[in-house]
């Protein structure tokens, strides 16, 4: 056994061979070494463990490729691009929006170049970084004042804190929403140091609930987007209008989180009736908060508009610095935001936007290309069809709504669509989509034409692996 120890190459010469190869010698040094030195380190172990049986399995024409492969796996960055088949548009898992080309571009300039971030260059003095979009926000919502933040979730608390500490806050028992990711009102609502005071029922909550649970304590009325779920049957809740008159009454605001909260009037484009941050304005929300990267197609934000009275305020809050947005975001926001001053091309323009209103057609027409390049790649190897199927918004936005699609199934033969599944994800560009009726499906709504030849690469590695 000590002699197959002998045989093992050197680290100095794998390493050199290595670099032969271009891609390989960019990596850093250091780590190709460490690398290799795990791959030698668990030969060792294989020699220890008896698996080793002759010096030519040791040989170093035979270990090289094996080296190189595990290589090039191991020194992928962790934080890498997948290609999203599942059909959820706004995915959270994957990142939610993607940015259109405007806002990559801004991001790109933001950082690689100095700007006028704080810097007010009518005075040459020191400026805030909020003005680059509270008048865009402004104009587009018609609302007095805006003011950005890292995420919802912070504006949120941040309207919370500043508007209720220590005192009551109204809401609905039918809004009281889980979101995901430890996001639950009543968590948040706790944490900013306001004081839940829920009214009304589960299914139903009456304007008089409201009314009744008014007092001495009461800082505010708030709503909250139970975006991703619905009561349905015997259900009610208070209309905003009716709220404001109510708040009025005794000298309240009315908050409203609108979670996703959309710009583009989307049931023009045959989805679901859905009030957008424009019409909740006009109905009277005091302060209204929303996200960045969900149906609005930006980055990750919080946007909070409304009135200047209350926004001032939260703009002052020391907490709104320690919850402020980075250069970059702040650069694809603003980005963003210039093409809804267009409503006739937003659509097109936002990737967001316009997957989720692409129509089946289109949708199947390319279903019907990606299903010939799988089958020219690897027709030898699975079954393929194009599928008629629904997919989904995401992100907590119109959560029931189905919008029909077209999918390409993949059937492996001889092999199970798990262990497919399985392969893809370990692909260099990984490829996610969902498992329907035992086949392996990609849904077009939200995978890019660009992106077919991706496919066609993780599952020619697949297809390939499952072979030897
Ligand atoms: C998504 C959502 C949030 C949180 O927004 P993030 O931008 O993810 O922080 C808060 N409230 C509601 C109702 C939401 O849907």
């Amino acid at each position: 056994m000590s002699r197959l120890f002998q045989h093992l190459p050197s680290v100095d010469s794998i390493l050199t061979a290595l670099t032969q190869d271009s891609g390989m010698a960019k990596l850093p040094r250091p780590l190709l070494r460490d690398l290799v030195n795990e791959f030698l380190d668990i030969k060792r172990e294989e020699i220890r463990a008896g698996a080793v049986s002759s010096p030519e399995e040791l040989a170093f024409e035979r270990l090289l490729p094996v080296v190189q492969a595990s290589v090039r796996v191991k020194a992928r960055p962790h934080f890498r691009r997948i290609v999203n088949a599942t059909g959820v548009v706004i995915h959270t898992n994957m990142g939610r929006s993607l940015l259109a080309p405007e806002a990559v571009n801004a991001v790109h300039d933001a950082c690689s170049r100095y700007s006028n971030l704080e810097f007010d260059l009518t005075s040459g003095e020191r400026g805030s970084r909020y003005s680059h979009v509270e008048k865009l926000l402004c104009s587009i919502t018609g609302a007095e004042a805006a003011l950005v933040v890292n995420n919802n979730a912070a504006a949120v608390m941040l309207m919370l804190d500043t508007l209720a500490k220590g005192r009551e806050v109204i809401v609905s028992r039918g809004q009281l929403v889980e979101i995901g990711g430890s996001f639950r009102i009543p968590d948040v609502m706790a944490k900013s140091g306001a004081v839940l005071r829920e009214v009304g029922t589960t299914n139903r909550t009456h304007l008089s609930d409201y009314e009744q649970a008014i007092g001495d304590k009461t800082a505010a009325l708030m709503r909250v987007h139970t975006s991703n779920f619905r009561v349905v049957g015997f259900t009610g809740e208070v209309d905003l209008t009716d709220m404001r008159k109510l708040a009025d009454r005794f000298g309240l605001p009315v908050i409203d989180d609108l979670g996703s909260g959309t710009l583009f009037p989307l049931a023009i484009a045959g989805m679901p009736p859905e009030p957008t941050v424009q019409e909740v304005v006009r109905q009277g929300a005091d302060v209204v908060s929303f996200s960045g990267d969900k149906a609005l197609g930006g980055p990750q934000a919080g946007i909070i508009v409304g009135r200047e009275e209350w926004i001032s305020r939260i703009k002052v809050n020391p907490m709104t610095r320690a919850l402020r947005i980075d250069k970059m975001t702040l650069a694809a926001l603003e980005a963003t935001l210039r093409l809804y001053l267009d409503m006739d091309s937003v659509c097109r323009k936002v990737p967001t936007l316009r997957m989720i209103t692409a129509g089946y057609r289109q949708l199947r027409s390319r279903a019907t290309n990606l299903r010939k390049a799988i089958l020219t790649a690897v027709g030898d190897w699975v079954n393929v069809s194009v599928r008629r199927g629904i997919s989904r918004v995401g992100g907590g936005a119109f959560p029931e709504c189905d919008l029909e699609t077209a999918l390409v199934a993949v059937v492996p033969k001889g092999f199970s669509v798990s262990e497919f599944r399985h392969r893809l994800l370990e692909a260099d560009t990984p490829v996610v989509g969902r498992v329907e009726e035992d086949a392996f499906c990609l849904d077009l709504r939200t995978l890019a034409s660009d992106e077919f030849r991706l496919v066609v690469a993780a599952m020619t590695q697949a297809c390939s692996r499952l072979a030897s």
